[in-house]
């Protein structure tokens, strides 16, 4: 759960404020650090990192007057590596020669092994990243020269990853060849060319959706234009179904599919499952909004404004640890008193990973005077940790992994509870049962999963 970004000018144009500008619209991506990386004229790599939100991480000032055609950047939430700043991205890697600078959003399954190999054969690391595993196998490789040396280190490596690089004057972006981290090319309209984890970060710097990266393909943006190369095509394709869920931003367009649409549609759907007798529909802020909409145009009760967020916190899901999540909850949420009390409410929320905030918030809205609280769901219950670059490591955390749908409706204190079903969840999306992934609704992962990664097996052994 990382954004990355890239801008490329044909004509000379500086691009380092459109980096500033599309980090901060994928800023929902992640929010602990953020950096940008660059090549000046001297063909040496730059790079300005920083802990925090874009705008205190980056100086847009600073970064508007610096002359670089070609620059990538990157916006940090951890899933491995500790949160400091050494572990901000993007990561520079030197080589005989020369470097390459690299933003990575996803997670390798494989990543403890091939550091390890490196590391035996004299490979120094300076974060504690995987995707410092990925820029090393590729520095290690560039007497190939930079496709080839791409293409040798994407061979070994395991698991998710949209890659933005920045190397000899060329922008290069990666899908991993499942698909599962989302990564798709805008073009400027002075025939310049982004790449970006989300669409949404191009209607900020004034460029057009081009088209999503297939999965397995690596796209070269250098002084001639686009180049497009399959690497992989032997894989299905396995795009995460939690983008859809509770990830992108609702104005995405993510693979074809609208994510505003797609969460509406999981919300009509719900309603069709999971009906209940209610006077208004509310929404946990702000990803619940989208569902919410949609089970009250299905259902014809009203939806209303019952949870007031404070719009100058970050999503609690996306807080590194317990403490500050509950901390942010508190923060972060208020009851609209007038407009909950004696009501029989539907709450929509997106996801329950713990069940401690939802608890937390049917309490609150209980507290304020709403008669009944009918808690509905637009994904299906999380069972299984993922492993590919989402904060879920362990299924003792996870409180649809040892509770009944019961037990848990009695532990957030609901009066009814309901999840999408994973069909329901997969005609929502629209793209068709083989194109998901969903494997931490059903633990039918993409790939084998080395047993050392599984919290539960590494802490036996
Ligand atoms: S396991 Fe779940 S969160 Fe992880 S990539 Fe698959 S669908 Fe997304």
């Amino acid at each position: 759960m990382c954004g990355v970004f890239g801008a490329f000018s044909l004509s000379g144009r500086p691009v380092l404020e459109d980096v500033y500008l599309g980090l901060y619209a994928l800023q929902h991506r992640g929010q602990e650090s953020a950096g940008v990386a660059w090549i000046d004229n001297e063909d040496h790599i730059r790079t300005r990192k920083g802990l925090g939100l874009v705008h205190l991480a980056l100086n847009q000032a600073d970064l508007a007057t610096i002359p670089a055609r070609s620059a990538i950047g990157h916006v940090r939430y951890s899933t491995s590596g500790e949160s400091y700043v050494a572990n901000a991205q993007p990561l520079v890697v030197h080589y005989r020669g020369g470097g390459i600078a690299l933003a990575h959003n996803g997670n390798l399954v494989n990543a403890e092994k091939l550091r390890g190999d490196l590391e035996d054969r004299g490979s120094i690391f300076s974060t504690t990243t995987d995707s410092e595993v990925i820029a090393n196998l590729i520095a290690r490789n560039y007497s190939l020269g930079y496709q080839e040396a791409i293409v040798k280190a994407l061979e070994k490596v395991e698991g998710a990853y949209a890659l933005v690089i920045t190397c000899e004057d060329k922008l290069i972006g990666v899908r991993d060849p499942y698909g599962l981290r989302p990564l798709c090319l805008g073009k400027f309209a002075d025939g310049g060319y982004i790449l970006a984890s989300e669409s949404v970060a191009f209607d900020v710097v004034g460029a057009e959706f081009v088209r999503d990266i297939e999965k397995g393909e690596m796209i070269v943006i250098d002084g001639s234009g686009v180049h497009s190369y399959t690497y992989s095509s032997s894989k299905e394709r396995a795009i995460c179904s939690f983008e859809y869920v509770y990830f992108a931003r609702p104005d995405t367009t993510m693979d074809g599919r609208n994510i505003y649409e797609s969460r509406r549609e999981a919300g009509k759907i719900l309603a069709k499952e999971h009906p209940v007798d209610a006077d208004l529909v509310i929404a946990v802020p702000d990803s619940g909004k989208s569902a919410a909409i949609g089970y009250a145009q299905q259902s014809g009760i009203p939806f209303g404004i019952g949870l007031i967020k404070n719009k100058y916190m970050g999503r609690t899901f996306i807080q590194p640890n317990q403490k500050m999540r509950e901390l942010a909850v508190r923060l972060k949420l208020n009851v609209l008193k007038a407009n909950v009390e004696g009501k029989r409410l539907v709450l929509i929320d997106d996801s329950i990973v713990r069940g401690t905030t939802s608890r937390r918030i049917v309490d609150m809205l209980k507290a304020a005077g709403a008669k009944e609280v009918h808690v509905r769901v637009s994904s299906p219950p999380v069972t299984h940790s993922c492993f590919f670059g989402i904060d879920t490591p362990s299924r003792k955390q996870l409180v649809a992994a040892t509770h009944s749908i019961e037990q848990i409706k009695e532990m957030i204190h609901a009066d009814s509870l309901g999840f999408i079903s994973a069909e329901g969840l997969v005609e929502s999306v629209g793209l068709g049962d083989n194109a998901l992934c969903k494997a931490c609704f059903t633990g039918h992962y993409p790939m084998p999963i080395p047993l050392k990664t599984i919290p539960h097996v590494a802490e036996k052994n």
